[in-house]
């Protein structure tokens, strides 16, 4: 199977229309808006990172103490990029006859927050768009969010891309090209999350205006945050870099920001975002 390198990669998901049946108070908070969001108005575009924002944990981390790269890892750290440094994780994990499958295996203990599902179930069935932007891997994001029903609710999960090659060897590319620098000197050469915000927001604006939602936690997660504009809103985790930086200087940012520190403080204020532009 051919590799997309050299393209830009995204890994776009067939929505599948289906009853909702448990959005409960914040259906009625919009009906009685007298609006409600549907997938033809788009208005509303909701961005999540996926390592500790949409899953409390860090899939890459998760695999290596889970299937005992521990030691490898350390050892390697200092001498690779983050994502070739996975990519040689899975070159060992092959090598010691682990497969795909007892890797997906491992990914299912994740654990996400009962509230987080719960938020994303909500804002799906209002209509909102959800997407992943992440800096983890289209294997371990697609495994959890399938494991959690939740891969039905993103129209888009953008990553870095992988493969099974011949030999059953999960294999992890970079996002963006690395012969051709994307020239942000915030993010890692792999991927700029801040580039694919403005290739969204380009995408959204042929459509109407919309507003954006962006949580994130990383140092990944600043660049796009700067591209938000005014009436977007961005929701750092609190007392993680991303929130950092943002408190360091607030006047570089354009978007309102609204600080969480766990999956029901997430979910709390997504839910009372995506009501406040109900009612809009
Ligand atoms: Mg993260
Ligand atoms: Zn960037």
């Amino acid at each position: 199977m051919g590799h997309p390198i050299g393209s830009m990669h995204r890994v776009r998901v067939v929505a599948v229309s289906e009853q909702f049946s448990g959005s409960r108070q914040l259906t009625t908070a919009c009906l009685i808006a007298g609006k409600s969001l549907n997938m033809a108005e788009a208005k509303m575009v909701i961005i999540f990172d996926f390592d500790r924002t949409l899953i409390d944990d860090d899939s890459d981390r998760w695999v290596v103490e889970n299937m005992g790269l521990t030691h490898l890892f350390n050892q390697l750290r200092p001498a690779l990029p983050w994502n070739a440094l996975m990519d040689r994780m899975m070159e060992e994990l092959h090598s010691q006859g682990k497969t795909v499958e007892q890797i997906a295996e491992c990914l299912k203990h994740v654990p996400l927050h009962p509230q987080t599902i719960s938020a994303i179930e909500s804002a799906h069935a209002l209509g909102c768009d959800l997407k992943v932007l992440s800096d983890a891997n289209q294997f371990y994001i697609e495994t959890i969010l399938k494991h959690h029903g939740l891969y039905r609710c993103f129209s888009e999960i953008i990553t870095n891309p992988t493969t099974v090659d011949g030999e059953g060897r999960l294999r992890i590319f970079p996002y963006h090209d690395l012969a051709s620098f994307h020239g942000c000197n915030l993010c890692p050469p792999n991927l700029c999350k801040g580039l694919v915000i403005e290739q969204i927001q380009a995408s959204m604006s042929e459509k109407g205006k919309s507003r954006f939602i962006y949580l994130g936690d990383g140092r990944g997660d600043y660049c796009p945050t700067l591209k938000l504009d005014r009436g977007d809103h961005v929701m750092p985790r609190k007392g993680f870099p991303l929130w950092d930086r943002l408190l360091s200087n607030p006047s570089l940012l354009k978007a309102d920001c609204h600080e969480w520190s766990n999956g029901e403080e997430l979910a709390s204020i997504l839910l009372k975002l995506v009501e406040k532009v109900c009612k809009e």
